[in-house]
């Protein structure tokens, strides 16, 4: 067992699944007695198997732990702050515990993490994106209509070529060579195309262009598709993935956006493309951030939603041993995401972010 004190002051003891004292299966969590603070009562300590987090529910003791094989990247970041003493006001003491008092049965139930395997049509679509894929980011290049979404979104065609966006014209499809993959491609076809990186591979998002016309407003095609029987404005592979660098080259301070629109725009102003990485509706993994990573920017949407999962998402990545600043887009009816702000009102709408990222650069 290793204590870890993290910056925000909170105690996390990182356990080796071998360390739980005769644990249940309860499904999405397991049950075990806390050799914490000793109770063999009954099973106060509960922890999720899917990330490896669990609490004590004793109040008095209230630990919260880590177990390190259901979520080894995340507890190796902590092993590994911990060993370089990184970051003033982060200290950690470590003690070795007499072997628990009930060692768990050979026979315990077996505690395996859910599989996403993806269905065979989606491994043959996102295959067959793949190998599109400099056609199609040569399509992106060619078509004026692609081009001129972007340069109404305030993108710039420099920026959105150099991180792998892309366009897959109705037309491409109607290639020979493509007859196989017509079927599992039509409903890619007039998207604007973003590359997604996840652990599992490359994956694409794809945002429709269906009846959108030069001039048209944001909000009024937004409102276009999303009546019933349109195509949907966002489709995904799966695997999905995070709209950003590749996951190993990820900046030491990030600033991370909701949307792929949201992201373009800040490297449009000239924040570089290892800074920001926009979640695209995956959920944040920690253990997907290299080591290097320490501090965060939370830039996501002003609305409800976003504020939620920016309240959720900071805490979650503070008991990870991350510095976090939040900056939600200032509520001035000039949008709720960074996207709308930066197409209404040019560079100066992304001060706030800016300041915040410096502030946090200057800090770390
Ligand atoms: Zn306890």
């Amino acid at each position: 067992m290793l204590t870890i004190r993290t910056q925000q002051g909170r105690l996390i003891e990182i356990l080796l699944q071998s360390e739980l004292c005769d644990p249940v299966n309860m499904g999405e969590y397991v049950r075990a007695f806390c050799h914490i603070h000793g109770s063999d009562h009954q099973r106060s300590l509960s922890i999720n198997t899917s990330n490896g987090w669990g609490h004590c529910f004793n109040a008095e003791c209230n630990v919260t732990v880590l177990v390190a094989e259901w979520n080894p990247g995340v507890a190796q970041r902590l092993i590994h702050l911990y060993y370089r003493g990184l970051s003033p006001g982060f200290s950690a003491s470590h003690q070795y515990q007499s072997a628990p008092r009930r060692t768990p049965l050979v026979s315990q139930p077996l505690l395996l993490h859910s599989t996403n395997v993806p269905p065979q049509w989606q491994n043959d679509e996102r295959s067959a994106l793949l190998s599109l894929d400099k056609q199609m980011r040569t399509a992106l290049e060619r078509s004026r209509r692609a081009r001129a979404y972007l340069n109404e979104r305030g993108i710039s065609l420099e920026v959105a070529i150099s991180n792998g966006v892309c366009y897959l014209p109705a037309a491409l499809l109607k290639l020979p060579e493509l007859q196989k993959q017509r079927g599992l491609l039509n409903r890619w076809a007039e998207r604007i195309l973003l590359p997604l990186t996840s652990p599992a591979g490359k994956g694409y998002i794809g945002r429709s262009l269906w009846h959108w016309q030069p001039g048209m407003d944001e909000n009024v095609h937004k409102k276009l598709l999303d009546q019933p029987d349109r195509p949907r404005r966002w489709i995904k592979t799966n695997p999905a993935g995070w709209f950003g660098h590749d996951l190993d080259q990820l900046s030491g301070c990030l600033i991370l956006v909701e949307g792929a629109f949201d992201r373009l725009a800040l490297l449009t102003a000239g924040f570089r493309p290892e800074v920001v990485v926009a979640l695209v509706g995956t959920a944040l993994q920690i253990d997907w951030f290299p080591h290097e990573v320490k501090s965060v920017v939370l830039a996501l949407d002003g609305d409800e939603g976003g504020m939620d999962a920016m309240r959720r998402l900071a805490e979650c990545l503070a008991r990870s041993g991350l510095c976090v600043s939040l900056c939600p887009p200032i509520q001035d009816g000039c949008g709720k995401d960074w996207s709308e702000q930066w197409r209404r009102k040019g560079p100066p709408s992304l001060r706030p972010i800016y300041e915040v990222y410096t502030g946090l650069l200057r800090s770390a």
